[in-house]
């Protein structure tokens, strides 16, 4: 291969130059260093900021072109953006890699050591904030005028480590030494209010108007991360609010004289934006999160509202034509109420006024129909943090079940049915419900899940409002999730001719069908597979000192840690295989390499007792000399998004077994398939639309379907019919639970056993362990066809197109947005 030098165009060597002395001058200037006291870390953030310089003068374009043309503008509201690294992800949008590989390499550095420096920008959980960080891609990339809302949080989703095999957490101070990639605002920054009490009052005119008053106050202040679209001059940006205390934050104490106190008590707001909740799909109903919800919420619309009337004063008839808002949840669904506020309250509009403008801006995304997840707030609580809203909140129910009244008369059932309020012993803000009545659009992430959210969750809603649920199946950006992270699959495709743009096309891949059954083209891309799990084999012995065979099938399973997802499944089959191979040493089975990431939520025991476990067989397993390192378990600690780039470019088959129904849609399948992982998953989430794309044929899908798990619900599932009725499960579970892998501790795994059978497993894991080992079996089969394998896994990169994010955003903007997008000379 030719060294970058020969490559590089005559422009491109006058941009490397340029990006150089950038490194230099920040080295100098910023840091005050002189280049060789400079360690990799300090490289890093030169060439970081560096690039920033190239993408602020974009961004400053960018916005003076959104502010003069006074564009719509969409705003997403989310509590949480899973960002990952930054600067490989910018070098690329802003098409300047060759030229930063050249320009570290004549510093006399090593890319991928630069690179490496950078802490995961880490403020999400899971799927639902990639996705957000996603759709921010996607909105740049294809020119559309948009703000992402947020927290800076001080620490993230926590760091994982394993102790003996047993998840333990630290913080994540990717903070500590600041971050080149943002930039603070403090003349945007916004005075909020909390507690205090509700007072009657009267204006001039004799009309009603309650006070908010004895509040406590926070600052809040924005951190404006830069978001530059792939080949592109647009540069939106993400504003993440910080907390900080006012000197009014708690007057009582400061009127006492108790000084010390005051200033403690000032802290308080200091912690607002201090961490992110670790639960994933499971609401907690803590104070301080709600405290964080309506924090963001109020920062994010005063900061809506001040750009509003800037560019149209006060006609407020303009503001859902200047305004599309999108609820990422329900974690923001305070909105609808904070809106209300400031037009009745503030803006002294009527409140039939007030309400049709709002229902005109705001739209809702469901992202689950697991119960434990969907958040409610007890009155009390509301009452105490926002009393104000608790009322806006009763006085938008009252309002709606007139309207109920009016569809149903009498129909007491169908009111407590839909009520914002859920009565009985401890009254409840159902922020679903608020959402949906506060939309004039509710979309699922998937078409299985929207179809779900007619049928089950919101049926009744549905029949009220039948033109408010609509689907947007999720994407992945491909610049990310391929450009990115499979720099070797990127250069295939323009050897075989694939149209440069297929970064923003992601329909150009489809070419690919046409060299499926080509030989040669089949040896190269199983190459560059190869290529990625070596080096995938280097982070496994580094991270966890198990050496694997690149040549063995690698089995991957990365996501949250949830019973839903089913890992103990995939923990049956490996026990069912090792139970076979201990009894016929000479079993001929393909050789599998099982990686595993996963966090579980800090106060989740059994998901944390399923690490635990998974890290005991593995240890067990990977021991075991007789079985010739046939079977290998990995499960790589402290799963994020830089570590994912590094998996998925090198898995050869994708888990995707979580219980028909219960997963919402899913992203991690969309990656995997695009990178030629062939998937086994049941039809679950977007995996009834990867098979629709990629054909039966180049796909595993086994076990129950959403209407036989119905079904099995409605007439008692009992687990031990299937645990007596299987000798082989009964085995795999009696064995796990025997104190055989972890003899110190022999009842460390008991709840598993417990959770399966005496509890009655909610999740159906007994019940499609059958299905599950037989399809596994014909994943081995196809395999052992190294050119059979090869065809499927490039006709699923080839197909994919459906689930780049750029289609899902498009969708967004045509049909619940309308919103034009807004090209950059
Ligand atoms: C994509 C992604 C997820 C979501 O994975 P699912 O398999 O869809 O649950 C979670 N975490 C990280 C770091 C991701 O990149």
């Amino acid at each position: 291969m030719p060294t970058p030098s020969e490559q590089l165009s005559t422009a491109k060597m006058a941009s490397c130059l340029e990006l150089k002395q950038g490194i230099l001058y920040h080295m100098r200037y910023t840091l005050a260093l002189r280049a060789e006291q400079a360690s990799h870390r300090d490289w890093w953030l030169c060439l970081s900021l560096a690039v920033r310089d190239r993408i602020i003068d974009d961004m400053v374009l960018t916005q003076t072109r959104h502010n003069e043309d006074n564009v719509r503008r969409l705003y997403y509201l989310s509590m949480e953006y899973l960002m990952g690294r930054m600067l490989v992800n910018n070098v690329h949008n802003v098409r300047v890699f060759e030229e930063a590989q050249q320009a570290i390499s004549e510093l006399g550095l090593s890319w991928h050591e630069v690179c490496d420096e950078e802490m995961d920008m880490g403020l999400g959980n899971g799927g639902l904030g990639r996705l957000a960080a996603c759709f921010l891609d996607s909105l740049a990339t294809l020119d559309l005028p948009a703000v992402g809302y947020g927290i800076y949080y001080e620490f993230g989703l926590f760091k994982q480590d394993f102790h003996h095999g047993k998840q333990v957490e630290h913080p994540d101070t990717w903070i500590n030494y600041g971050t080149p990639w943002e930039l603070i605002r403090p003349e945007y920054a916004q005075t909020i209010q909390f507690y205090g009490r509700v007072e009657a009052s009267y204006d001039s005119f004799g009309n009603y108007h309650p006070r908010w008053v004895d509040t406590k106050n926070v600052l809040g202040i924005p951190h404006d991360i830069p978001v530059a679209g792939y080949d592109t001059k647009t540069v939106n940006f993400l504003r993440l609010w910080s907390s900080r205390s006012t000197e009014d934050f708690d007057l009582d104490e400061f009127n006492k004289g108790d000084y010390v106190e005051a200033v403690r008590s000032k802290a308080i707001g200091e912690t607002i934006s201090k961490v992110l909740y670790p639960n994933d799909k499971n609401e907690n109903g803590k104070e301080l999160r709600l405290v964080q919800q309506y924090f963001f919420v109020a920062c994010s619309l005063a900061d809506i509202m001040r750009r509003f009337e800037r560019n149209n004063g006060s006609d407020w008839d303009q503001l859902p034509e200047k305004a599309a808002i999108q609820l990422n949840d329900t974690h923001p669904a305070i909105a609808v109420v904070e809106l209300m506020r400031i037009l009745v309250d503030d803006k002294r509009l009527h409140w039939d006024h007030a309400w049709s403008l709002v229902t005109r801006i705001f739209a809702y995304t469901n992202h689950t129909l697991l119960p434990e997840a969907l958040e409610t707030w007890s009155v009390g609580l509301f009452e105490k943090v926002l009393p104000r809203h608790l009322q806006l909140i009763y006085e938008i129910n009252y309002r709606f079940m007139e309207q109920v009244e009016q569809r149903w008369p009498g129909r007491d059932d169908i009111k407590t049915e839909l009520s914002i309020i859920q009565e009985g012993q401890h009254k409840m803000v159902r922020m679903a419900h608020l959402a949906v009545v506060g939309s004039h659009k509710v979309n699922g992430v998937a078409a299985l899940h929207s179809e779900l959210l007619k049928t089950d969750l919101f049926a009744r809603f549905h029949e009220f409002y039948p033109d408010k649920l609509t689907n947007k199946t999720n994407g992945i950006t491909p610049r990310r999730w391929l450009l990115n992270c499979n720099l070797g699959l990127g250069q295939l495709f323009e050897q075989y001719g694939i149209e440069k743009d297929w970064p923003k096309n992601l329909e150009r891949l489809r070419k690919l069908e046409e060299f499926a059954e080509d030989e040669d083209f089949q040896l190269a891309f199983m190459a560059i597979k190869h290529q990625n799990k070596q080096r995938l084999a280097d982070v496994i012995q580094a991270e966890c000192g198990v050496e694997v065979d690149p040549n063995a099938m690698f089995d991957v399973q990365i996501k949250r840690l949830h019973e839903y997802k089913r890992q103990h499944l995939s923990l049956l089959n490996i026990l069912t295989l090792y139970h076979r191979l201990l009894n016929d040493p000479d079993l001929d089975i393909v050789p599998r390499v099982f990686i595993f990431g996963a966090k579980a939520a800090p106060g989740y025991a059994l998901a944390k007792t399923i690490i635990h476990a998974i890290n005991a067989v593995a240890d067990v397993i990977n021991n075991d000399q007789r079985i010739r390192g046939k079977l290998k378990v990995v499960f790589l600690p402290n799963y994020r998004v830089s570590l994912a780039a590094k998996i998925i470019p090198a898995a050869d088959l994708s888990e995707q077994i979580s219980t028909a129904g219960k997963e919402a849609s899913g992203t991690g399948n969309m990656k995997l398939a695009l990178n030629g992982a062939l998937t086994i998953g049941t039809l679950d989430g977007a995996n009834v639309e990867i098979k629709e794309e990629v054909g039966d044929d180049n796909i595993f899908i086994f076990g129950l379907q959403v209407d036989d798990v119905q079904a099995l619900d409605r007439h008692g599932y009992n687990p031990y019919d299937y645990y007596h009725g299987d000798e082989e499960l009964k085995n795999a579970l009696d064995w796990l639970c025997s104190g055989y892998f972890c003899p110190h501790e022999p009842h460390a795994f008991d709840d598993i056993r417990t959770t399966l059978l005496e509890h009655g497993d909610r999740f159906k894991v007994l019940a499609d362990y059958r299905a599950y080992i037989d399809c596994q079996e014909r994943v081995s089969e196809a395999y052992r066809d190294q050119s059979r394998w090869a065809k499927m896994a490039i006709l699923n990169t080839a197909r994919m197109a459906k689930f780049s994010s750029d289609r899902t955003i498009q969708e967004y903007a045509d049909e619940i947005w309308h919103l034009p997008a807004c090209p950059i000379a």
